[in-house]
C-alpha cells in the first residue's frame, strides 16, 4: 500500500482527523499530462485534496472538484470516489508561472478571482452542488473554507507536492482536520497552535514521516484511535461506451459533418488521455442508433 490514508477520531468524538500520501499517484498523473512544476503542484494538491474528501464518502459514493478562476492554469478538474480511486486534469498542463519567494506560485497559477465547486453523488436522484468563492487559489485553503462555509464543518486542509527541480515529484500528500459538535473550545486552540507550529506536509514526507506520524503530532494530547486505512490509487473510469455517449451527445449534424469532412473522428479523454477512435462505419452505426432512438420518441 504505497499511496494511502489514514482516518482517526477523538475518543471524545470531537475531532475528525485525515492524512494522506499520494506521492505515487501525483507522479502518475503529472507523468500523464506532461505537467510543468506549478501545473503539477496545481493538480497534485487538488488530486490529494480531492482523495481525503472522498474518503469521508460513504460506500459506493463520489465526488467531483472543480477549481475555475482567471489565473493563467484556467481550471483544475479532479473526480474521486469512495474505493479511493481518483482522477484529475489541469485546463493548462504546460503552465508557466514565474517562482514567488522562490516557491511554485500555485496561487498565481489558479488565480483568485474564481470558484470552487463540488459536486457530490451520495446515490440520490439529484446530486449535491457547493459552490464558494476561491480564498486564495493555493487550492488547501479553498477547500478548508468550502467545509467552513458550505457544509458548516469547521475544517483545517494542508496540502503539500515536492516537484524537484528536474520536474519529479519527490512527496505528495496531506491532511484534513474537522471539528464536530459539541465543539469543545480547548480542543480547537490545541489544534491551532499545532497546526500553525507544524512544518510543511512535504517537509514531514520528505523527513519520512508517515500519515500517521502526522496525525499523532496533530493529535498530541488529545487522545484518538485510528478508525480505517484506505489504499488510494489514479484510475480513469473512461470506456469506448462512455466516450460513444459524448459523440452522441453531440447531435447528429456534428457527427454527420464528422463522417462528411474526415470521415473519422478522435476523441480523447481528458482525465487519462487515452485516445478512441472511431472509423466511418462506427459513425455511421451511432447515427443509425440515434435514428432509432428519436424516432421511439416520437411515437
Ligand atoms: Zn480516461
Amino acid at each position: 500500500m504505497k499511496n494511502y490514508m489514514v482516518r482517526v477520531i477523538s475518543n471524545a468524538l470531537n475531532v475528525l482527523g485525515l492524512a494522506c500520501v499520494t506521492t505515487d499517484l501525483v507522479s502518475e498523473a503529472c507523468r500523464l499530462h506532461g505537467t510543468s512544476a506549478t501545473a503539477s503542484a496545481a493538480l497534485g494538491r487538488a488530486l490529494t485534496g480531492g482523495a481525503l474528501m472522498a474518503s469521508l464518502l460513504k460506500d459506493g459514493q463520489r465526488l467531483a472538484l472543480k477549481f475555475e478562476a482567471d489565473g493563467p492554469l484556467k481550471k483544475i478538474i479532479v473526480e474521486a470516489d469512495s474505493s479511493g480511486a481518483v482522477r484529475g486534469f489541469v485546463g493548462v498542463p504546460d503552465v508557466d508561472v514565474p517562482l514567488k519567494e522562490g516557491k511554485l506560485d500555485v496561487a498565481g497559477a489558479v488565480g483568485r478571482n474564481g470558484f470552487l465547486t463540488v459536486i457530490k453523488d451520495i446515490g440520490l436522484k439529484e446530486l449535491y452542488n457547493g459552490i464558494v468563492q476561491l480564498r486564495t487559489g493555493a487550492i488547501a485553503e479553498d477547500i478548508a473554507f468550502y467545509f467552513t462555509e458550505s457544509e458548516q464543518i469547521p475544517s483545517a486542509v494542508g496540502l503539500g507536492v515536492f516537484v524537484e527541480p528536474m520536474g519529479d515529484i519527490s512527496a505528495a500528500g496531506g491532511f484534513l482536520i474537522q471539528t464536530l459538535p459539541p465543539s469543545d473550545e480547548s480542543v480547537v486552540d490545541k489544534l491551532v497552535t499545532r497546526l500553525e507550529g507544524m512544518p510543511p506536509v512535504t517537509q514531514n514526507l520528505r523527513s519520512g514521516k508517515t500519515p500517521e506520524d502526522m496525525l499523532e503530532i496533530i493529535f498530541e494530547g488529545i487522545p484518538y484511535h485510528i478508525l480505517e486505512k484506505r489504499e488510494l490509487f489514479l484510475k480513469c473510469t473512461c470506456s469506448r461506451e462512455r466516450i460513444e455517449r459524448v459523440l452522441i451527445s453531440l447531435g447528429k449534424k456534428d457527427i454527420a459533418d464528422m463522417i462528411a469532412a474526415q470521415g473519422e473522428a478522435e476523441v480523447d479523454c481528458e482525465f487519462c488521455r487515452t485516445r478512441y477512435h472511431f472509423n466511418r462505419a462506427e459513425l455511421e452505426q451511432l447515427l443509425q442508433e440515434m435514428g432509432e432512438v428519436s424516432e421511439n420518441g416520437d411515437r
